[in-house]
């Protein structure tokens, strides 16, 4: 059993490594960003609330993020593990996270955190706003999100790591050097029984 989280600020690449990652340890890449994404384009209730949040790059509320996980991480296909992408992202959702993994007798083996500077971060996001026509790619939104990763989502990577389970990983170069970089990181860390 592998399970993950991957942490880094909006732009960092952690959903395009999120996926290769995954793939190499044979479990599922779980993006609670995705999971809203369908539920706005399925016109789900749950999608149009999440929307209110998401269009201004504020949280959704904890409540309604907490119950979407505790659902997702039912499904059989976790059996093997996951890798969380986005989540958790406040510290109330860590203590979810906790809840719903001590229910299931389980703990997490390793935090990956990316590791971006700013500037190539915007760069980043305003390239692929132009490419994907994400909503939430225009400048002030990009720049709320930056600044709610700062102000909220540290506090999260600071939690794991008092755990001593958080591995920094440096997130720019290629794609695949990322990607290398975080693997054996990883595999080090389960086999140290971190
Ligand atoms: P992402 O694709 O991970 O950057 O997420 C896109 C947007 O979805 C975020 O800006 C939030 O509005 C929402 N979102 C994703 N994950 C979470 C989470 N763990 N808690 C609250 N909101 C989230």
């Amino acid at each position: 059993m592998t399970r993950l989280i991957i942490m880094g600020p909006p732009g960092s690449g952690k959903g395009t490594q999120a996926g290769h990652i995954a793939g190499h340890f044979g479990i599922p890449a779980i993006s609670t960003g995705d999971i809203f994404r369908a539920h706005v384009g399925g016109n789900t209730e749950l999608g149009a609330e999440a929307s209110k949040y998401m269009d201004h790059g504020e949280f959704v509320p904890d409540h309604l993020t907490n119950a979407m996980v505790r659902l997702r991480l039912g499904n059989s296909d976790v059996r093997p593990g996951f890798l969380l992408d986005g989540y958790p992202r406040t510290t109330a959702q860590i203590e979810a996270l906790d809840g719903i993994l001590a229910g299931a007798g389980q703990q997490l083996d390793a935090v990956v955190e990316l590791a971006v500077d700013d500037d190539e971060l915007v760069a980043r996001m305003l390239r692929r706003a132009q490419d994907q026509g994400r909503s939430d790619d225009t400048a002030p939104v990009i720049r709320r999100r930056l600044e709610l990763y700062r102000n909220e989502t540290r506090a999260v990577v600071e939690r794991y790591a008092e755990r001593g389970i958080v591995l920094a990983v440096d997130g720019s170069g290629r794609r695949e050097e990322i990607t290398a970089k975080a693997i054996a990181a990883i595999e080090s860390a389960l086999g140290k029984g971190l």
